[in-house]
């Protein structure tokens, strides 16, 4: 390969981990190695007339940071490379980027279809603040196929998903449900936070906006919040960005610059947190107190073959039952001595959560229940420990429990 500019690498042909190490990176004048922290609201014109054909010539040059900042365009172009995708914006969380892509295009009247096994603010904003709105929601069991086809029936505006979901880690087919999707004439939202863009390529399967919580895996390391939004350049330029430019739900550039170092050793975290989640599970379905164990690759998962079709690995995320309920839950996790109890999750340290009383508690009782959500129900993020300290720690904990 002919050696690129070095001010702004081009990586047309570089595989995905190299992308992720070099991707989008824009250089100063001072050359420098690691990327630069562009901590600046605004930027300056040598003219009142190149001011003026600044703002004509939308989005040639940086202007003020609500709309683009070159920290932030830097993790946006460099996972934007990983993923595939053509357009990408950064958000102050992975809330903010769900409710921004929704909000850019949903209008009152419109119908929203998305299963019932959501993460709990996800599952809000679709339940309780599109109505709010006039916008429909139709909720339904993302696992099942005819609820699916009856639902997207008539004319619909979007379609929003979590495959594999948080908790219960349910498998929605991405691709049957946009083939279904766009004759309904929706627009595909699929938040990929629980895959990962490592284990996941929705946009490959036909969805049309990927979201991500950025303070998930591509932080890694529980430093900050952070969200983004990807899709194609027509939608990306024509509906989202002039929604988010002015809503401003802009991720500030320090924390942009702290995922955009993340997104390096994605992929190497990634792939050694789920060899690990892989060796947890299989440790974990052959225990006797624990009843059922959920990770998409498992032979026991009841959609293992969807998640082998369309993800290429399960992820480092593993939801399980234990004998009993809500006491049981507790004690073992309180005898816990190396995992943490924590309701975040993708840290390099391994972090449990009773989404019951945590993530989901003001979740109602019915669709706690529809998403399999109950008191023996415990999700565990898989950290980058030594895989076999995280089964010695499960292990002794699960006795005593
Ligand atoms: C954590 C999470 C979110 C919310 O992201 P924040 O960065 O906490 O706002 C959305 N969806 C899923 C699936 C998540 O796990």
């Amino acid at each position: 390969m002919a050696r690129t500019d070095t001010r702004k690498p081009n990586v047309a042909g570089l595989r995905p981990r190299s992308k992720l190490v070099h991707g989008g990176t824009q250089r100063s004048g001072f050359d420098e190695t690691s990327e630069a922290i562009f901590q600046t609201s605004g930027f300056v014109y040598a003219s009142a007339e190149e001011a003026e054909s600044a703002f004509l010539n939308d989005g040639q040059r940086h202007v003020y940071s609500r709309f683009r900042n070159p920290t932030c365009a830097m993790f946006e172009d460099r996972l934007a490379a990983y993923e595939g995708a053509e357009w990408a914006y950064a958000t102050t969380s992975g809330m903010a980027a769900v409710t921004a892509a929704l909000l850019s295009f949903l209008k009152a009247g419109d119908r929203i279809v998305a299963p019932f096994a959501l993460f709990g603010s996800c599952l809000h904003i679709v339940k309780n603040i599109c109505p709010r709105y006039g916008i429909v929601p139709v909720l339904i069991d993302g696992t099942d196929p005819a609820a699916w086809e009856e639902a997207l029936s008539q004319p619909t505006a979007a379609v929003f998903l979590e495959t594999p979901s948080n908790p219960g880690l349910e498998i929605v087919d991405i691709k049957a449900v946009c083939d279904l999707a766009h004759k309904a004439g929706a627009k595909v939202v699929v938040d990929n936070a629980f895959a990962t863009p490592v284990a996941q390529r929705p946009l490959e399967f036909g969805a049309d906006v990927v979201v991500y919580s950025a303070t998930k895996h591509i932080d890694g390391q529980g430093r900050c919040l952070g969200g983004i939004i990807l899709t194609d350049a027509k939608f990306g330029t024509e509906v989202i960005h002039p929604f988010v430019r002015h809503t401003g739900p802009t991720i500030s550039p320090f924390n942009a610059w702290v995922l955009l170092k993340g997104l390096e050793t994605l992929e190497l975290r990634v792939n050694a947190q789920t060899q690990a989640a892989t060796r947890v599970a299989e440790f974990l379905s052959t225990h006797p107190k624990v009843t059922q164990v959920l990770y998409p690759t498992l032979p026991s998962h009841p959609q293992h073959d969807l998640a082998r079709r369309q993800m290429t690995s399960g992820g480092t995320m593993v939801a399980f039952r234990i004998k009993g309920g809500k006491d049981e839950s507790f004690r073992f996790m309180n005898d816990l001595r190396m995992v943490l109890i924590s309701n975040n999750l993708g840290d390099a340290k391994s972090l449990i959560t009773h989404p019951d009383t945590t993530t989901h508690a003001k979740v109602a009782p019915e669709d706690k229940a529809k998403a399999g959500i109950r008191p023996d129900l415990i999700r565990l993020s898989v950290g980058l420990e030594d895989p076999q300290d995280i089964v010695e720690d499960l292990d002794r904990a699960l006795r005593s429990a």
